[in-house]
């Protein structure tokens, strides 16, 4: 009921935001110009408040001057708070309105009084909470949203502010019973403050906030203001932030009592006899006669005066520092839902300075690191917060600290902070000074990256991506279908010149492919006591009954992975197992790695004197070039073909069929086999393989393997002047899910080509028409590549003729020279 009625008032006020403010506005000067007419009326009415020219004791100085240092440090707690709930935006709207209207509120009262007092801004409190509303306004999208978000946050903080503000007019109200003159005044002055500010934090701050908002939506580059902050999730953090309801009830107690007192005090000082005389009981204990502490208010104000400064220049120069990064809009306060939260709570200790224990280590944050310094150095009010709250509260000095010390490991930065991409700026700070350039990173980017789908799939210790340019070839007319070709890489030229072999293609009336076979390959290595024994295991598993009952091992792992071959070979006394399985959409690496591990526990059940010397005995063979995949396939075979018209060849690839035959011959099957190439009868396939990898979320590594073809070339045609082309490659190593594949840039390269994901036909069919789609261009490349250096020959040749030498150097522009010096 209560909350309603603060989030209808709260609604109010930020709908109708111009009125509120001319209105408070409005009731200000009225209280100004009140102020001018009761100017000579010394207008005192609480207490009885004494008159400035009452004889000041020493006593009371000293009371005044505890009591002013208590308000410097309180207020230098509050200023630290203040930074603890939200951006420097926040902090400046709060901070900015109500310095201004305790400003105007706190004028008018000190006329009311007549009294020259220092302004003590009991009004912090007040910016706490209006930091806190503030932030419920930030979170919105629109001016409604920002409307709703007011009077949701007035529904929360409302309450507890109201309670408060009655707390303290109480608690401060004390101190006019005090019977010291000065701290009197102070009081009285405090508990107007305090309704001051209750009334602006009410009325004029939020119609300000709206106001504020309204105006800037569209602020900066058009976007609106509330979008360059991030705080998607500030409403789930204060509901989660609401006032214990223990306390509450303290304060509801505490303030009852307070009352009684306050109602006898009045009471009592209706009775004639019991007049608060101008020393108090107060006064008199500390009153040592003014002799014995001869203070003047020259040295009362040296003191509170040294304390301000102080203070003021630890928090400038000291605090800033340490704590402003983490909460400021770079590293903005992120909360979670409870179940995400770390269970840090309760669960880090210092532990004990005098034996050190191992380290336990709880979601990457140390929970016993007895021996750290760093932690002890952490202010206790930090300490308390990573213990309480978790290391996402800190500032980034202080979490530095605590990796530095290794209490948060690491590699687990991003868990820890909630926020990945604070994690890996965090980690970019802590490495940089360690470079030999420490400004080395600042061109690697980092921001505005989705690095949820990178976490614990793509990468560790991430210190920001790498972007790479993304070029495209095509169409490419494949099987009757155009696509175009995604191919991210640095070589100039590469992309126009596939393009150009697309070109041909498509002239040609385009390519066609095949898959050949499909079946991804691990091979780990066992080991028996003897030859023999390995022998007869080699035996048994060529057995139906024993594969039977090694698939069956092996299937239970996966919805995809079905063995369907086990391929022995016998070193010695160990046996190198080849087991081949079809995966699905993914390219299965994982996949057979999960199934074969199950396969070999199996296999230790029925032959007990085997021992498994590795998971990967190279025998897959994975990521390194080998004859096997080369014979075997591994992974995706393909065969793509096609007949290029004279006339094309001639056009368009500007040179001959004997030419490419011939260059062909020499070049891919001659040249490689003088080089013991193993795979690599070809020009350039891993060129092509490796850009369409690194742009569609392949395992680049595997463009070793994947990368083997062989391509042939004959005349064709009545009159052997066509070209006959064809491309065979058979350990295509992809897939369309699982891997870098799950990366929204990857995907989209991935959707470009129409094979993003598990396919909707029959499992693998996206993965496998991408491997032909991997031939087709490897077949483009290859064409185009071949013609350039053929051509080179030709311009050699042709150089005195003059024919088309321009028009080909146009073509190729610098990269010709490059093909023409490598030919
Ligand atoms: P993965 O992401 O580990 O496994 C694929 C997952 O996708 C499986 O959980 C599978 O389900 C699921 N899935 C859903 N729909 C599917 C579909 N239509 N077809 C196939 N699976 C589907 O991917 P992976 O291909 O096995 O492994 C790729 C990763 O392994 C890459 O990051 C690569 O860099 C890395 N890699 C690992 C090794 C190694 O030795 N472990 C070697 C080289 C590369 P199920 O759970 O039912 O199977």
């Amino acid at each position: 009921m209560l909350a309603r009625l603060f989030r209808l008032h709260g609604l109010l006020v930020a709908s109708h935001p111009w009125e509120v403010i001319v209105g408070t506005l409005a009731l200000t000067v009225c209280l100004v110009s009140m102020n001018s007419l009761t100017a000579g009326s010394q207008m005192c009415s609480w207490n009885e408040c004494p008159k400035v020219e009452e004889k000041i004791h020493s006593s009371d100085t000293i009371i005044l001057t505890v009591t002013r240092c208590m308000a410097i440090v309180y207020i230098y707690f509050q200023f630290k708070n203040l930074r603890q709930l939200g951006s420097k935006y926040i902090l400046g709207i709060a901070g900015l309105f109500t310095v201004f209207s305790s400003f105007v509120f706190s004028t008018v009262v000190i006329h009311f009084f007549g009294k020259e007092l220092t302004v003590e801004p009991y009004g912090k409190v007040c910016s706490l909470l209006s930091c806190a509303l503030a932030k419920f306004a930030l979170s919105s999208n629109s001016q409604e949203e920002v409307r709703e978000n007011i009077s949701q946050g007035m529904a929360i903080l409302g309450p507890t502010f109201t309670l408060d503000a009655l707390v303290e007019c109480l608690v401060i109200g004390i101190g006019t019973m005090s019977g010291v003159p000065q701290l009197e005044i102070m009081c009285c002055f405090g508990c107007m403050s305090v309704l001051a500010n209750y009334f602006v934090f009410m009325t004029f701050f939020p119609a300000c906030v709206s106001l504020v908002l309204e105006l800037s939506r569209e602020s900066r580059e058009g976007r609106p203001i509330w979008q360059l902050s991030h705080f998607a999730r500030v409403l789930a953090e204060e509901e989660d932030n609401k006032p214990n309801p223990v306390t509450q009830r303290v304060k509801i107690i505490m303030s009852l009592g307070l009352a009684l007192v306050h109602a006898h005090t009045r009471l009592a000082a209706e009775h004639p006899n019991q007049n608060r005389s101008v020393e108090g009981p107060i006064a008199k204990k500390l009153d040592f006669g003014g002799t014995m502490w001869p203070m003047s208010m020259g040295l009362e104000q040296v003191i509170t005066l040294s304390l301000a400064l102080l203070l003021a220049v630890k928090y400038v120069f000291f605090e800033q520092t340490e704590t402003e990064s983490s909460f400021s809009l770079k590293s903005p306060i992120i909360s979670s839902s409870p179940t995400q939260k770390p269970k840090v709570s309760g669960e880090y200790c210092r532990g004990d300075p005098v034996a050190p224990k191992p380290q336990k280590i709880m979601n990457g944050i140390s929970v016993n690191n007895p021996t750290s310094p760093s932690v002890s150095e952490l202010s206790p009010e930090a300490d308390r917060t990573f213990r309480n709250k978790g290391a996402r509260f800190l500032s980034d000095a202080e979490v530095m600290n605590l990796v530095t010390s290794r209490n948060i490991l690491n590699y687990k930065l991003e868990t820890v902070l909630e926020t990945p991409e604070r994690g890996v700026a965090i980690r970019r700070e802590i490495l940089s000074p360690k470079l030999p350039v420490p400004s080395a990173l600042g061109c690697l980017p980092y921001k505005d990256y989705d690095y949820s789908k990178v976490m614990g799939t793509c990468c560790e210790n991430v210190i920001g991506y790498m972007p790479l340019p993304v070029g495209v070839a095509g169409p490419l007319l494949l099987d009757e279908k155009q696509f175009y070709i995604p191919l991210a890489t640095t070589e100039g030229c590469l992309v126009a010149s596939t393009n150009r072999g697309c070109r041909a293609l498509s002239l040609s009336g385009g390519c066609r492919s095949r898959i050949l076979a499909d079946s991804m390959t691990r091979g780990p290595v066992v080991r028996l006591p003897s030859a023999c024994r390995a022998a007869e295991v080699k035996v048994w598993l060529e057995t139906s009954d024993g594969f039977r009952l090694i698939k069956d091992a092996f299937d239970q792992t996966s919805r995809f992975a079905r063995l369907e071959k086990l391929l022995v070979g016998l070193a010695g006394r160990n046996l190198y197992i080849r087991f081949q399985s079809q995966t699905g959409d993914a390219m299965g690496m994982n996949m057979l790695s999960k199934g074969t591990e199950q396969a070999l526990h199996r296999l230790q059940q029925q032959h007990p004197d085997m021992e498994v010397l590795s998971l990967s005995g190279n025998y897959c063979t994975d990521k390194k070039s080998a004859a096997i995949n080369w014979i075997l396939g591994r992974g995706k075979s393909a065969v793509c073909e096609a007949t290029i018209p004279a006339n094309v060849v001639k056009e368009v690839k500007t040179s001959t069929t004997t030419a490419l035959v011939e260059l062909n011959i020499n070049k891919n099957f001659v040249g490689s086999a003088m080089a013991g190439s193993v795979g690599g009868f070809n020009a350039h396939a891993a060129n092509i393989v490796a850009a369409i990898y690194i742009a569609c979320g392949q395992d680049p590594a595997q463009t070793v393997g994947s990368s083997n073809c062989i391509t042939q070339m004959e005349p064709a045609g009545p009159q052997g002047e066509d070209l006959y082309i064809s491309c065979t490659m058979p350990s295509i190593e992809l897939g369309t899910v699982g891997g870098g594949t799950n990366l929204p840039p990857q995907q989209a390269c991935l959707q470009m080509l129409g094979v993003q994901g598990t396919s909707q036909t029959h499992p693998g069919e996206n993965a496998r028409q991408l491997a032909r789609i991997v031939c087709a261009t490897v077949l483009a490349g290859e064409l185009s590549l071949m013609a350039a250096l053929a051509a080179g020959h030709l311009v050699k040749s042709h150089m005195t003729h003059n024919r088309w030498c321009i028009s080909l150097l146009f073509c190729f522009g610098s990269k010709c020279n490059y093909f023409l010096s490598e030919s």
